[in-house]
């Protein structure tokens, strides 16, 4: 197709590991599909992503753009109120800017004109400079329907008395929010609804912030229809237009083929390490328990110690990823016991990051014991590997509580001693292997389903395309 007849999506993920890569997987479906992607990277993640020399070779097709957020380079960017009201009043005028560049650029040929804009939901500036220049928006979210859907609730429960509490219950259950009976509990929030204020601006900073997501042209989650029944009817009325396309790593797989392997695992702001493969490869069959608690968590010395002994009474081999800055107050490699330290030893394989797509689908790995955020959870769906989940904020949660309730493919790590730990590993492991198994067997075939021909993510992604190409076309 001309350039000039593409469309042209500019996609703005939130600059952090399990956000960039789902948007990523995204961005290389729509181009595939035929649309021109522009993809706006920060400083910070662009730096991160050149050092590695990925982006170009791995994603040829897409155009990467990058933008200042506009804070002082040693702001630490924590995951806090004061990072998102700062990008919200320092990054809106790089992002303005590099939106009306592009506009510049399409009346020279060199790019389509800007279609619409897919931003992650996160993101507090992209929906107003979005409308401020007249640009259709779609948002993206990274976390699971029933997430969204408690934290699309909170004004509900806040009228009703359910918020705030003052018994500091956080096992207390929630009622009255349809779609998660039975399963809702004060834990299963934001950490922000502990607060007693419930006008605290944060509560309505992130309360608006996922509103607004509801009110641009749609909405795009990463899950898929079969997983979450009970409650995507909800979100879908809720919003303006929702497109569950997910699980995209294993979607961007069927669409592509061989050609998605590297795609899928290289949308990553970490170095890979992928010796630790030919180590699974030395493995007994489903010996191995993978341990990974993603991008964010950060975790004491002692308690990373609780896990090591646990892990080593448990008898199992593991592989097990200890990502620089993941032990709280440790900034080298000092002071941290050589148990913890990169590399093999006869109980198991420390790294700093693994190609955890791979490692999930190895057929050495038996369980996963994970943080339980989404991204890993949809993996290891995919994968068939049964989790032990030890839930550690924001939506890990709630997500547990699928895990081991709904869809019953994994334990709850009721605690983090050493012994909770081991008998949780020998729990998932060993005695009910079958068990976990056959729900496993079925929660993945039917995300197979969904991303196969006709299946509902499959459909609705198109369905997505056909929505942005009408854009064009009325533009
Ligand atoms: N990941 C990876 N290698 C690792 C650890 C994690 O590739 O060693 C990827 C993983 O495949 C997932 C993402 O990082 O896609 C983490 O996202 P998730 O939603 O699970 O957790 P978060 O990091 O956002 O807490």
């Amino acid at each position: 197709m001309e350039k000039k007849q593409q469309p042209h999506v500019v996609m703005v993920p939130l600059p952090l590991q399990g956000h960039v890569k789902p948007l990523l997987c995204l961005a290389q479906l729509l181009s595939e599909a035929g649309l021109y992607v522009s993809f706006v990277n920060t400083t910070q993640s662009h730096k991160r992503f050149t050092n590695l020399e990925t982006i170009t070779t791995h994603f040829p097709n897409i155009h990467f753009e990058c933008i200042s957020d506009g804070l002082p380079e040693d702001h630490p960017r924590a995951l806090l109120t004061e990072y998102f009201e700062g990008m919200k009043r320092e990054t809106t005028p790089h992002f303005k800017e590099l939106l009306l560049s592009l506009g510049r650029k399409s009346l020279t040929g060199s790019s389509p004109p800007v279609t619409c804009i897919i931003a992650d939901g996160v993101l507090p500036f992209a929906v107003g400079v979005a409308e401020e220049l007249g640009i259709p928006i779609f948002s993206f979210c990274v976390h699971s329907a029933r997430f969204l859907w408690g934290y699309l609730n909170i004004p509900k429960l806040i009228e009703e008395g359910q918020l705030p509490f003052s018994d500091g219950n956080l096992y207390h259950s929630i009622n009255g929010v349809p779609g998660l009976e039975g399963i809702f509990r004060r834990k299963d929030l934001p950490e922000f609804c502990i607060l007693p204020d419930p006008h605290h601006p944060i509560i309505k900073f992130f309360v608006g912030e996922t509103i607004a997501m509801t009110k641009t042209s749609g909405l795009i989650l990463n899950t898929f229809d079969e997983l979450e029944d009970s409650c995507i009817h909800h979100v879908s009325s809720a919003c303006n237009n929702l497109y569950t396309v997910g699980p995209l790593h294993a979607h961007i797989n069927s669409k592509l083929g061989d050609r998605a392997r590297s795609i899928a695992s290289r949308g990553s702001l970490y170095s890979v390490e992928e010796k630790c493969l030919e180590w699974l490869d030395s493995q007994q069959p489903k010996s191995v328990l993978y341990v990974s608690f993603g991008s964010i968590t950060q975790t004491s010395l002692s308690q990373l110690m609780e896990f090591w002994h646990g892990l080593v009474n448990s008898g199992k081999p593991f592989l097990w990823v200890i990502r620089p800055g993941a032990i709280i107050g440790e900034e080298g490699n000092e002071g941290i016991p050589e148990d913890l330290l990169p590399g093999p030893t006869e109980r198991g394989y420390i790294v700093e990051w693994a190609p955890q797509e791979q490692v999930l689908a190895h057929h050495a790995v038996g369980a996963f014991l994970t943080h339980s955020g989404w991204g890993s959870v949809l993996e290891s769906i995919v994968a068939k590997i049964p989790m032990i989940c030890w839930p550690y904020m924001g939506d890990h949660y709630i997500n547990t509580q699928c895990v081991n309730k709904v869809w019953k493919i994994g334990v709850e790590l009721e605690a983090w001693d050493r012994s909770t730990v081991e008998k949780a590993i020998i729990s998932v492991m060993e005695t009910k292997k079958d068990d976990f198994q056959i729900s496993m067997d079925k929660v993945a075939k039917l995300a197979e389903d969904s991303i196969s021909k006709g299946g509902s993510s499959s459909q609705n992604l198109d369905k997505l395309v056909e929505d942005i190409r009408k854009i064009k076309a009325t533009a």
